[in-house]
């Protein structure tokens, strides 16, 4: 018997079975009603894939309950059964579940859409949408408790009609405002004990399973505990009572943590199975299935999770991003070949910002109908000729994998004896270890391959590269931090940015580290400014992080960092100066303008770390330019961040494209991809 033959061991699902303990947990896209053939397809890749349930994500059952601008899935009436049917089918097709994740959102909804007021147990603010949408909810009567409850069935019924195996009662959604005594204050049958506060989501429940519990399995997600803002609010000792009422009612239980933050927790802060100690009590109260999640890429935690009896079934949704055919892959024990989610929520990103679904390991995510992409396999070559790419970080690497799967032969040339370029650089700066996941991955891929050779420690000039003789150039070689501090909101250098005590994130990485009192200007507002603070902390620094906006990493709500970076400073005690610029840069300390008054004032310090822009290295680009204008290149470009600098995960897809592309008939201007457009 093989170790892992546990993990593909059928589990019944009330009327359903599954074929394994593989279990895509409910997980935003950006696609969901706005491109039903974008993600029916990416569904279906994942059932292809080997995971044995495949869920939508949050469905809308009810037009009062809209998430603009988020995209989420819908099931406000008969029109969305077609849509949704796409999804079913695609997953259907490779043996697996299909289940949706009806919701009537409640205080989670903004209906900036329908413009009608969102329900809620009580009045007050809403906690949906952006966080600070200035929205109040209407107080429900016993009218509005019956129509939730009756909309909540239509679409119930409606996904039966697409043809769903499993339909949730999720208790994220107005469930949890009336089940959450912080927030209810009702003094009627719906509000005080938990019996009361439960009344509503027992109803739910009983509807759903009156209407549709013949064909559909009913599953609940319940959030376990509450960490964060308001902890012990909601705890495992209330979810210990409320299963104690309604352990048996549901076919599966799919327990979490909440808020969001918490749940799908980056790798900065939270490792792999880390809501273990949450919902682990969950299984002894009830004989359903129990599934849960924890960012899972290790068959043998996922083994122990079975084995140990905290979990039935292994939830993913990241981890199923970052690489659809985990199960198969498992199967076929090919544990080298799975591609593991770091931990970075780029995906998450893609929620926040209404965009389709996009994943830093994974390329090919979202664009599985838009581009025909798929995540095991390349378009085949289409001639024999060979390519040298220039480069061996998340862009020349996936570069060189990608055309080497298609069947080219490929030399990747790297400066440096260790390949990985920025992500093994980065994966060493405190919190983030996984992400040289990035690298590995790829490296592990290349050596398997006979038509790829690599050359580390190979810097490559012009000359070296035309004695290599391939007419064909890729050039990846990167971007560095910029040292004049010009950044998103300056556009001049700042006086006093040439001076020896003067960082850039690059040397602080490069083992160049300043000692005392240091500043550290963010313009960059995403991770790095934060990562060097507690970097620098740990060094015995005392670091005090600057920058013009009104918060701190601004940019990492959309990745669900920005509570947990707060707070690590906070507790480290990294002061914070918000809403000044860096006005000039002394030998002993720096002159900060106030981003409103233009106040001035002086901050001592020893050192100054600019985390500003980055700058293309495309030095080599512009020296081969010639051989290309002469013939003897054929073909010449640049991807990553030497062409445009970025996030991670767009260098990868860079590299990915540019193999997809080489030597395809690509018009110059053409659009690239399929647009989908709404049909009636
Ligand atoms: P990207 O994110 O676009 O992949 P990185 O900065 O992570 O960019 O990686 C660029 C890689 O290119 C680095 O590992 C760097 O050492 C390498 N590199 C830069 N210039 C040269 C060169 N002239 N020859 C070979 N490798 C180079
Ligand atoms: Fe994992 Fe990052 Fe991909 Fe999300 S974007 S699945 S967190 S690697």
């Amino acid at each position: 018997m093989d170790k892992y033959d546990i993990l593909f061991e059928p589990v019944q699902i009330g009327p359903h079975t599954t074929k394994n303990r593989f279990y895509q947990t409910p997980h935003c896209n950006g696609m969901g009603s706005r491109n039903p053939r974008g993600h029916a397809a990416m569904r279906g890749v994942k059932a292809e894939g080997g995971w044995g349930v495949v869920n939508t994500e949050e469905m809308q059952v009810h037009w009062t309950t809209d998430q603009a601008p988020f995209i989420e899935g819908q099931m406000w009436d008969d029109a969305d059964i077609a849509p949704n049917r796409l999804m079913v089918e695609e997953v259907h097709k490779h043996g697996a579940l299909a289940g949706c994740q009806l919701a009537y959102h409640g205080m989670d909804a903004t209906n900036w859409y329908s413009r009608v007021p969102v329900l809620g147990p009580r009045s007050m603010s809403i906690w949906g949408g952006s966080g600070i949408d200035p929205i109040h909810t209407k107080k429900m009567d016993k009218q509005d408790i019956l129509n939730v409850r009756r909309w909540h069935k239509k679409a119930a019924l409606r996904a039966k009609e697409a043809g769903f195996d499993i339909a949730y009662v999720y208790s994220e959604t107005i469930v949890w405002s009336f089940l959450n005594k912080r927030i209810n204050d009702r003094t009627d049958e719906y509000g005080g004990d938990l019996e009361n506060r439960a009344r509503f989501f027992m109803e739910l429940l009983a509807d759903t399973k009156d209407a549709i519990g013949d064909k559909c399995a009913i599953a609940v997600r319940l959030a376990v505990t509450e960490l964060g803002d308001h902890p012990n609010d909601w705890d495992k000792a209330q979810s210990a009572d409320l299963l104690g009422m309604m352990a048996e009612i549901p076919d599966l239980w799919d327990v979490n943590v909440t808020g969001w933050e918490n749940d799908s927790a980056v790798s900065r802060f939270y490792k792999e199975g880390h809501e273990e100690q949450y919902i682990g009590f969950v299984k002894g109260l009830t004989t359903k299935p129990v599934v849960g999640v924890g960012r899972f890429t290790s068959p043998e935690t996922m083994v122990s999770m079975v084995q140990r009896g905290v979990l039935d079934l292994i939830g993913a949704a990241r981890p199923s991003i970052a690489d659809p055919f985990l199960p198969n892959k498992i199967q076929e024990g090919r544990i080298d070949d799975i591609r593991e989610c770091i931990g970075c929520n780029i995906c998450v990103m893609g929620d926040f910002q209404a965009i389709p679904i996009r994943c830093t390991q994974n390329p090919t995510m979202g664009e599985e109908y838009r581009r025909d992409w798929h995540p095991e396999k390349m378009n085949a070559a289409t001639s024999d000729k060979d390519i040298l790419v220039v480069g061996a970080g998340p862009a020349g690497l996936e570069c060189a994998r990608a055309l080497g799967d298609r069947g080219y032969n490929v030399i990747l040339a790297e400066a440096e004896r260790e390949l990985g370029g920025r992500v093994t650089r980065e994966s060493r700066l405190l919190g983030l270890s996984e992400w040289v996941r990035v690298a590995d991955w790829r490296i592990t891929q290349i050596e398997k391959m006979d038509n790829v050779t690599v050359y580390p420690g190979s810097k490559m000039s012009a000359e070296d590269v035309m004695e290599v003789e391939c007419e064909h150039v890729i050039i990846a070689t990167g971007a560095s931090w910029r040292r004049d501090g010009i950044g998103r909101e300056k556009w001049k250098p700042v006086p006093g940015h040439d001076q020896d005590n003067v960082y850039t994130p690059g040397d602080i990485m490069d083992g160049k580290r300043p000692t005392g009192k240091v500043v550290i200007f963010d313009n960059d507002h995403y991770y790095m400014g934060s990562v060097l603070a507690e970097e620098l902390h740990r060094d015995g620094c005392e670091v005090t992080i600057v920058t013009e906006r009104a918060v701190v990493a601004e940019y990492t709500k959309y990745t669900l960092e920005d509570m947990h970076i707060h707070k690590r400073l906070h507790e480290k005690g990294i002061k914070k100066v918000v809403q000044h610029d860096l006005a000039e840069i002394k030998a002993n300390g720096v002159t900060l303008e106030h981003a409103i008054s233009e106040e001035e004032t002086f901050l001592e310090c020893d050192a100054v770390v600019l985390v500003t822009d980055r700058l293309p290295e495309d030095g080599l680009y512009h020296d081969l330019l010639p051989y290309l204008e002469e013939g003897k290149l054929k073909s010449l470009k640049t991807i990553g961040d030497c062409h445009a600098p970025n996030i991670i995960e767009r260098a990868v897809f860079a590299g990915h494209n540019a193999a997809r592309e080489f030597d395809e008939d690509v018009p110059e201007g053409g659009l690239p991809f399929k647009r989908e457009r709404a049909i009636y």
